[in-house]
């Protein structure tokens, strides 16, 4: 796939507010936040979108989701975040690097728009 935003962030050939990095997974805070925390939390394998994902990929998956957790736990924030997936332009994709939104800090209303 073609080099992505997102890849040079985890080559470190572009600076990000890291929150969280390990083998698999990458979290840094989104440049333009949409609510107090925003933190976009990405697989360092570059998947372009979660349709993109394979069998393979599961355990890398909820490997994401266990520390989309863990960090809004960590920022203080356990009882109230939302997470969210954007799949291709049309749900508002705009960087085709898979990454998880962890929003949290505000009121979310329902259904999101
Ligand atoms: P999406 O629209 O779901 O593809 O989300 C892409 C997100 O990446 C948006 O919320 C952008 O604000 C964010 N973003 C774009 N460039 C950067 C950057 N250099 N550092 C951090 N976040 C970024």
């Amino acid at each position: 796939m073609t080099e992505t935003l997102f890849s040079k962030i985890i080559n470190k050939e572009i600076p990000a507010d890291i929150v969280y990095e390990d083998d698999l997974c990458l979290a840094f805070k989104d440049i333009n936040p949409q609510a107090p925390l925003h933190v976009l939390i990405i697989p360092k394998k570059p998947i372009p979108r979660i349709v993109d994902a394979e069998q393979s990929d599961q355990e890398l998956l909820g490997h994401l989701l266990l520390k989309a957790g863990e960090i809004a736990k960590q920022e203080g924030y356990e009882n109230a975040f939302r997470l969210n997936i954007n799949n291709g332009e049309g749900a508002g994709q705009t960087v085709f690097h898979l990454h998880v939104h962890l929003l949290a800090g505000r009121n979310f209303i329902w259904p999101p728009g």
